[in-house]
């Protein structure tokens, strides 16, 4: 059987750069685009070559917004990877969309080439907080697009919402989710905002960042106890509808839970295309180089016939300079890994997996922290799995650091 393989392609472009984005993304003309995509084919094209023993069982086109490029460009990178890739029959293909980006031609497209989930960046109903995030559109537009898509045939829909907003209450996050519940989506991400140097929104709400920091109570800044409220909340409206929590901030009716993300958590091999695209390879993970002109020159420097490509794989890699960073992800790295990425899910971990990877019972490494956290209720033991409570769950990152090994 060949060996499971997730593909991610990261497109760098969006309509115009939002507030708070510290993403690789920017605006790009056409002439821009039309060299990218050119490159991204020819990447994609090289590493078919040198994954033809892997199987694809997940491809994410993610950005930027990759709905913003005409249809057209989607097409020929899905596709390029059909043809250069050994592409499960049920492999979920996702796109991320903006609202206000889409068509009925765009979605015709995506649904035409095997696309068979889209990921809208909503971020919130209120057209106050768009505007304050600078994004592009408005909840209607956002309505409309969701409609279209429904009619175009889409029956995997997931929405992202953005909590932890400047000025936002429980009532007003509760009021977006409330909406996007209505539409019936099958996924939904809840993310908390975080306010990143380097972004227009740092550069206005720092100081509200900092006093929020040190515990003090801030004029525009939701405070740790309003954002905790907002998600007790949102949990319990969302299980009341049928969404199950399956993650730290995402969750989906039955059988609707992201492969690929879920592939991630657990450590599957993935393959990162584009631009500062990330990869893990067999332990190894690197990412490509963030520079739009270095990417493109060095993908021309793939020749146009596998034949003439000599030695090893790995020698192969090398004739391309497109990685910024390669590491080999030592063992306790792989470890410390597996639990940290893991636990993250609500089913946990199993030990059945954890022994068939490390070749050791858990409590082995992780024995004196499982008992500690057994014992003030942050995480289950049961003969199989190890995961974290609800109560784990909402303090995960305070538990999950107490994996890392010294
Ligand atoms: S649409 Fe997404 S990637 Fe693009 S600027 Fe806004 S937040 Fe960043």
């Amino acid at each position: 059987m060949k060996k499971e393989l997730e593909i991610y392609v990261h497109i760098p472009f969006c309509m115009r750069k939002c507030s708070y984005c510290d993403f690789l993304s920017a605006p790009a003309d056409e002439t821009t685009q039309n060299h990218y995509v050119a490159a991204l084919l020819r990447e994609i094209r090289y590493y078919g070559e040198l994954c033809r023993d892997r199987e694809v069982s997940t491809i994410y086109i993610g950005g930027g917004t990759p709905s913003w490029l005409q249809a057209v460009y989607i097409e020929l990178i899905i596709k390029q990877l059909r043809v250069s890739f050994a592409i499960r029959k049920d492999a979920e293909i996702s796109i991320e969309c903006n609202p206000g980006t889409l068509t009925k031609e765009k979605l015709v497209t995506y649904l035409g080439c095997g696309v068979n989930r889209l990921s809208i960046g909503l971020q919130s109903a209120l057209n106050e907080e768009l505007k304050l995030l600078g994004r592009v559109h408005t909840y209607e537009q956002f309505v409309r697009n969701y409609e279209l898509a429904r009619e175009v045939g889409f029956r995997n829909i997931s929405v992202d919402l953005m909590s932890a907003l400047p000025y936002q209450t429980p009532q007003k996050f509760l009021n977006s989710l409330r909406q996007v519940i209505a539409l019936r989506p099958e996924h939904i991400s809840v993310y908390s905002l975080i306010i990143e140097k380097g972004t227009p929104f740092y550069d206005k709400y720092k100081f509200d960042v900092v006093k929020k920091e040190a515990g003090m109570a801030t004029e525009s800044l939701p405070s740790e106890d309003v954002e905790y409220e907002i998600f007790q909340r949102s949990k319990e409206l969302l299980k009341s509808n049928g969404y199950r929590r399956y993650e730290v901030s995402n969750f989906a009716k039955p059988s609707y839970e992201s492969r690929h993300n879920i592939g991630y958590w657990k450590r599957s091999d993935y393959l990162g295309l584009g631009i500062g695209a990330a990869s893990l390879i067999d332990n190894v993970r690197y990412s490509n180089t963030k520079s739009l002109d270095i990417y493109i020159e060095e993908t021309k420097r793939i020749r146009r016939d596998p034949a003439e490509w000599e030695g090893t794989d790995n020698g192969r890699i090398g004739r391309i300079n497109l990685h910024e960073e390669a590491d080999l992800i030592e063992r306790n790295g792989q470890i410390e890994e597996f639990m940290f990425l893991g636990l993250r899910m609500t089913d946990g971990i199993t030990r059945k997996d954890f022994e068939e990877n490390f070749h050791m019972p858990i409590e082995a490494i992780y024995g004196d922290v499982l008992a500690r956290f057994a014992g003030e209720g942050l995480i289950e033991r049961k003969e199989g799995f190890v995961r974290l409570t609800e109560q784990g769950m909402d303090v995960s990152n305070y538990v999950l650091a107490h994996f890392l090994m010294d």
